[in-house]
């Protein structure tokens, strides 16, 4: 089958760097196939590890197979029957025989199947097995067919490996070349993991466990694989972090110690005092600010346990020592809004501050950046992107980041690179589980705020459904009487951005009009000016206006705490830590709170358990949690946007203990050997090379 010319081209090119397409067997169009898969070199192909394996080692006799679980078998087609013509509820059926007897599987909604299958074809079949019209058939089952001439040791008796297919390539004929792939080139696979360290967590060697991911002998075998592939995964990531973490604590930075005049000046003038919390992560800062290396430190905190005010007194420090601050917001309208409460808190200390974004435009803007780079501005308000806008500065000291999970490592470690090493305080806006802070953050230090300002009573959170609407506005109507004011809140989806406009803009008018002619109705939404949502909310914040209808822009940082009511509307489309984030812009007082969530009609399954955590917990980690498990950690924290290498096979949420291993090897191997320059390390030196893709700025091998 082999052109043996080709052989003596692949001996040559041997390696795991060999192109796919020079393999036996593969040529351009194969090769095109893979590369939809983004396979590109047997090493890609090595790490393309199965979704499931299914168990073949006993197939199911035809005979034998009975209603209830998912079965494996496999048979000969004797007949078919195609729906007939014109009546689409009938399935596509299979007539299967093997030595035991005979079988039927059903397909429903695919005539296709005609021009796939013939007579005398031999199929493996996986699927559910049932009655259907009084028979048993296989129903919707997974199949393959069987073709002449194949190893019969890939497919069946044994373990059998699915992997994700790609059109023109189906399961069986990539099941053979990963075969092929497996035995040619798993001997040559180098293992990065020096062996004291294998030995000690008891890890297979990497070559093994790749040939056993493919092509396991064992339920067992196949899971120690899986766990030393996702213990690699992790070891990698937690060995970059760890070494960006070790730069950061051996630089050089800025000792910030003035006496406190500012920060007491500050504290003086709020009308409450710090919780014990706190006071406790302010001397965390304080003390990081005063050392002469930099500050890289993460501030978790739930809505509204009072990260502002901490953020604030760092930002005075800074200013009081002789420095300059800069706040980061990851949108422009959340940047608006740290403005206002920001140049609340200041104004009084006299300090000047000034917004950035590129929404501010003109003399405006040069005004602002020639303040910034003259060193008059004490505080500058920006999105993330004044790390690539390149503003200057003339004393830079510190720099607050509002995280919301978007401000990634890359974004850090550039900020890093920048001059001075200013200090770095980085804010949750939603609190995260620990495994994900291990895995986005673990190149900071992390302080807790776990305590919520006295008198907060949870917000009482209820779903109620369009039939109860007259009642839940005559709920509305009574909280303004009690003197409260209210949230509705619309969502605005990018992609129908102009109809969700539209449809917030008709409600606060239908509530300004026919519902509540009486009061006073707000509307803000994002393609407003600044100065007019800015008005808005000055008026809304001064009681002048009962009900304030908006499009998602109050998700992060209003605080207003005569705010009683929180109405969600289509609470269906939000996903659940922007809920719990909305639902934090109540309860902010001494008043009972309650967040009232409307979903439309049909909610997804998904949306139902979204709105069911809200009303079962008010603790954003477990909300996090909650919100982890549903979306899974891929959609949950974007590892390309965070700028992290990606995982082959670990998953955050069943490798929690192999993460925690990892990182613990991690943080010694980079104690003793911070940049991975030991002879014994090479291997991982060279594995965090490819895998951070340069962004480690290791020096390169050799
Ligand atoms: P978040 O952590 O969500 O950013 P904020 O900083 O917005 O929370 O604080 C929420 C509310 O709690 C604000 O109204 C703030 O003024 C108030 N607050 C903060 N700290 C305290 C405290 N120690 N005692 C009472 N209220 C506080
Ligand atoms: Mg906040």
């Amino acid at each position: 089958m082999v052109p043996s010319g080709r052989t003596s081209a692949v001996t040559a090119r041997e390696g795991l760097q060999t192109s796919l397409q020079f393999l036996p067997g593969v040529g351009p169009r194969r090769a095109r196939q893979l590369r939809r898969l983004d396979l590109e070199t047997v090493e890609d192909a090595l790490f393309f590890i199965p979704f499931r394996h299914e168990d073949r080692t006993r197939l199911t006799p035809l005979r034998s197979l009975a209603p209830g679980q998912a079965q494996s078998c496999s048979g000969t087609i004797v007949g078919m029957s195609p729906p007939p013509r014109g009546r689409p509820r009938v399935p596509f059926s299979v007539m299967l025989r093997d030595e035991t007897g005979y079988a039927t599987a059903i397909w429903f909604n695919a005539p296709y199947l005609e021009r796939v299958f013939a007579r005398g074809q031999r199929l493996v079949l996986h699927g559910k097995v049932a009655r259907f019209r009084g028979a048993i058939t296989i129903q919707h089952p997974d199949y393959e067919i069987v073709e002449t001439g194949e190893d019969e040791r890939v497919h069946s008796g044994r373990l059998v490996p699915m992997y994700h297919a790609t059109e023109g390539l189906a399961q069986r004929p990539l099941r053979s070349l990963m075969w092929r792939i497996v035995e040619t080139h798993t001997g040559s696979v180098v293992d990065p993991l020096p062996e004291t360290l294998r030995a000690r967590r008891e890890l297979p060697g990497l070559a093994e466990a790749l040939r056993a991911a493919h092509f396991p002998r064992a339920e067992a075998e196949l899971a120690a694989a899986r766990g030393r592939l996702a213990y690699d995964d992790f070891l990698v990531l937690q060995l970059g972090l760890g070494i960006l973490r070790s730069r950061t604590t051996r630089a050089r930075g800025i000792a910030m110690n003035p006496p406190g005049d500012l920060a007491a000046r500050l504290r003086a003038a709020l009308p409450f005092s710090l919780t014990r919390a706190q006071e406790r992560v302010w001397a965390e800062i304080r003390t990081d600010m005063a050392s002469p290396h930099p500050m890289h430190r993460l501030l978790q905190g739930d809505v509204g346990s009072g990260k502002t005010v901490i953020a604030a007194l760092a930002v005075v420090t800074a200013v009081e020592a002789g420095y300059q601050a800069v706040v980061m917001a990851p949108t422009e309208i959340l940047a608006e809004q740290h403005l206002m409460t920001f140049e609340q808190l200041l104004a009084p200390l006299g300090l000047p501050i000034a917004l950035l974004t590129s929404a501010v435009k003109g003399r405006e803007r040069a005004a602002g950046l020639k303040a910034a780079a003259a060193g008059e501005l004490a505080c500058v308000v920006g999105t993330h992107a004044l790390v690539q806008e390149g503003v200057e500065f003339r004393r830079l000291g510190l720099t607050v980041v509002d995280e919301q999970h978007r401000f990634g490592v890359e974004q850090r470690a550039r900020l890093r690179a920048k001059g001075e090493h200013p200090d770095l305080l980085v804010m949750t806006a939603t609190p995260i589980p620990r495994t994900l802070a291990l895995t986005l953050y673990g190149d900071l230090d992390v302080s807790l705020l776990d305590e919520l300002p006295p008198g907060r009573r949870p917000v009482v959170t209820v779903a109620r459904t369009e039939a109860k609407r007259p009642r839940i506005y005559a709920f509305l109507r009574e909280q303004i009487a009690a003197g409260r004011q209210v949230y509705v809140v619309y969502p605005l989806v990018e992609e129908s951005a102009a109809l969700d406009l539209k449809a917030a803009t008709e409600m606060a008018e239908r509530l300004r009009t026919e519902v509540f002619p009486d009061l006073t109705v707000g509307l803000l939404h994002g393609r407003m000016s600044f100065a007019e949502k800015e008005g808005v909310m000055r008026r809304f914040k001064a009681g002048a206006i009962h009900i304030l209808v908006s499009t998602t822009v109050i998700e992060v940082g209003i605080d207003v705490p005569n705010a009683a009511v929180m109405l969600i509307e289509h609470a269906e489309r939000f996903g659940l830590s922007q809920l719990h984030q909305l639902r934090g812009r109540v309860g902010r007082g001494p008043f009972r709170s309650y967040c009232v969530l409307l979903p439309g009609n049909h909610p997804t399954e998904e949306a139902r358990e979204r709105i069911a955590a809200m009303t079962e917990t008010h603790d954003g980690f477990r909300i996090a949690e909650a919100d982890l498990r549903l979306r899974g950690p891929g959609e949950f924290f974007g590892t390309r946007q965070s700028g992290l290498p990606h995982f082959r096979v670990a998953d955050l949420l069943r490798d929690v203990r192999i993460l925690d291993q990892a990182r613990q090897d991690a943080l010694a191997i980079v104690a003793a050997d911070p940049e991975l320059r030991d002879p014994g390390h090479l291997g991982l030196r060279q594995a965090l090379l490819a895998r951070w893709r340069g962004k480690l700025d290791l020096a390169s091998v050799g």
